[in-house]
């Protein structure tokens, strides 16, 4: 028999949009939710590539998970990493960051753990190319960009130089786009004028694709759009090209001949495909296997369906995109007025640990 005095336990794994926007939904309902995140932040994904160019600063892109929510009082923070759900006895299982384990009683469960980037099945590649899907992907790509330009400018010889100075970026979708633009300008114009030895517009950038077109899933018109913009900044388009080897010198792709060609570059790129994240959750280990398919369905409302952790999948539910459109526009205006602040380009450009944030940070509570 249902208990009218205790409120239902809502669970909600993952504070991401999805999470988020559940937890808010849930505002005025007479339940009590637990809102589990193994971040203390939220992080507005879209603008993970601005961090990574250095434009914006770590504490723009991500908000405390419990400032986001301080007004919501039903709903109380758990920093923890779910690593099972046991669905017979409504248990979330979790990790907590300094160690021992918790597990956590629901009535309702939402499962919105995300995506993690894929390598198809070729994690070892991860070490050498870094993908963009956390803050700290990003931190990383931040730190490999400006650390090429140093290394080029007193690089030994010739070809030393061109190494350092060539960029390569697997994978022709929105984050690659975006990203090898952003390389362009960042040659071009952040970095104007700052070397002595080095011209940073000889920057060579190369998009590696595997289909025929850039932005290919949003129609022909956006994608050869998409294409004339970035040979209008420089960069070079490799397109039906898959990458079969990669290293820390850089990468070997063939072509749809079976033509393969290397390419030594120093900073190589992956921004190709997404996964769900494992059983384990995405602490690193999960032996979740490529597949860039999108979920089957998501969950945002109902009690887990399935025996395991895998039945209940991420969710990534058209609600969250139609807000994260709306947020994103409010964040590019944040994003063009730090473009304008030739001091956030310079922190970023020079300093090994990221720029103060505008904003409030969250890197010191993560
Ligand atoms: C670089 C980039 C650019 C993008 N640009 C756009 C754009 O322009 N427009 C657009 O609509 N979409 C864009 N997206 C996609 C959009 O960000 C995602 O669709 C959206 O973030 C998905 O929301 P989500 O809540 O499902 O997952 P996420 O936002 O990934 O949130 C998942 C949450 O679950 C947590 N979590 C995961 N596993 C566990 C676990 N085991 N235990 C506890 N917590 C866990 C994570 O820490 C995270 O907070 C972009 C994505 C990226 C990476």
């Amino acid at each position: 028999m249902e208990d009218h005095v205790t409120p239902r336990r809502v669970v909600i794994v993952g504070g991401g949009f999805a999470g988020l926007f559940a937890a808010r939904a849930l505002r005025r309902a007479p339940v009590a939710v637990t809102l589990l995140d193994h971040r203390a932040h939220h992080l507005f994904q879209p603008l993970l590539y601005q961090c990574a160019a250095g434009i914006l600063s770590e504490g723009q892109i991500a908000q405390p998970l419990r400032a986001v929510l301080r007004r919501h009082t039903n709903v109380r923070c758990l920093l923890a990493d779910a690593t099972d759900v046991d669905v017979k006895a409504r248990l979330v299982h979790t990790r907590r960051p300094a160690g021992g384990s918790v597990a956590v009683p629901y009535d309702d469960l939402i499962v919105a753990v995300g995506m993690r980037q894929s390598y198809f099945g070729h994690d070892e590649f991860a070490a050498h190319a870094p993908g963009m899907k956390t803050l700290a992907d990003a931190l990383e790509i931040r730190r490999r960009l400006y650390r090429a330009f140093e290394m080029a400018e007193s690089a030994a010889d010739a070809e030393e130089r061109r190494q350092w100075l060539t960029f390569a970026l697997v994978g022709g979708g929105p984050t690659g786009v975006e990203l090898a633009g952003q390389i362009r300008e960042i040659a071009g114009h952040t970095l104007d004028r700052e070397f002595r030895t080095i011209d940073p517009l000889q920057a060579r950038v190369l998009l590696f694709e595997g289909s025929d077109k850039v932005l290919g899933p949003f129609g022909e018109p956006l994608a050869g759009r998409a294409a004339r913009t970035l040979a209008d900044l420089g960069v070079e388009l490799h397109l039906g090209t898959r990458v079969t080897d990669l290293d820390a010198d850089g990468l070997t792709v063939e072509d749809r001949q079976g033509t393969t060609t290397r390419y030594a570059a120093r900073t190589v790129l992956w921004t190709a495909g997404v996964e769900a994240p494992g059983s384990t959750g995405n602490g690193g280990s999960s032996s979740g296997r490529a597949s860039s398919s999108r979920p089957e369905r998501c969950w945002p409302t109902r009690r887990a369906p399935g025996p395991s952790w895998k039945a209940s999948p991420p969710c990534t539910c058209s609600p969250v995109r139609t807000t994260s459109t709306r947020w994103r526009r409010r964040c590019c205006a944040a994003g063009s007025r730090a473009r304008s602040t030739a001091s956030a380009r310079r922190s970023a450009a020079t300093a090994s640990s990221p720029p103060t944030s505008a904003g409030r940070s969250s890197s010191g509570r993560t």
